[in-house]
């Protein structure tokens, strides 16, 4: 039986991989592939992302934030938002403050354009990301099931 470390280096190498794959012909089946499965995924019932992981946040996003909170970006900004060495500014609560406890999200039509975006599984750089694809197919179920996928519709030797 394969261990999961085995498991992961053989996604680590497949994502690696993937550079070789004609782009032209894998980024649309990508995208149907990304469809179909969270066509059929229940992220209500999963909220992994929301309750592991800080969001990244841009000074757009923080700035919408405020003004549906009615507060100045500044207070928004110290009451919610970490910045860490780099200057790389991500939410501040794990689970996410703006999670509720039925797990939809109370910001869900503004929420910060890196929540929108997880697990990243439907864009063009998808094939340049093999870490963060790897990460996400750990944590996100989705990714993994959209990963599984493609690794029968492109088998790599
Ligand atoms: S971890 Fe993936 S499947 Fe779970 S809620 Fe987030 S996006 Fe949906
Ligand atoms: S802002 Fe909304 S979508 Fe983003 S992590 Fe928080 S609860 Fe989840």
């Amino acid at each position: 039986m394969e261990t999961d470390a085995g498991n992961l280096q053989q996604k680590r190498m497949y994502l690696q991989g993937l550079r070789q794959v004609n782009q032209a012909k894998f980024i649309p089946v990508l995208k149907e592939v990304h469809e179909e499965i969270f066509g059929r995924t229940d992220c209500l019932a999963c909220a992994r992302c929301c309750t592991s992981i800080p969001p990244l946040v841009t000074r757009s996003d923080i700035k919408r934030l405020a003004a549906h909170l009615g507060i100045a970006p500044k207070i928004f900004q110290k009451r919610y938002v970490l910045e860490d060495i780099n200057g790389e500014l991500t939410l501040n609560g794990v689970p996410c403050t703006f999670l509720q406890s039925d797990n939809q999200c109370s910001v869900y039509d503004i929420r910060p354009e890196a929540c929108r975006r997880y697990p990243h599984t439907d864009e063009d750089e998808y094939v340049r990301r093999a870490s963060l694809n790897l990460a996400n197919a750990q944590l996100c179920p989705a990714a993994d099931a959209i990963l599984n996928r493609l690794q029968q519709i492109f088998p790599l030797s």
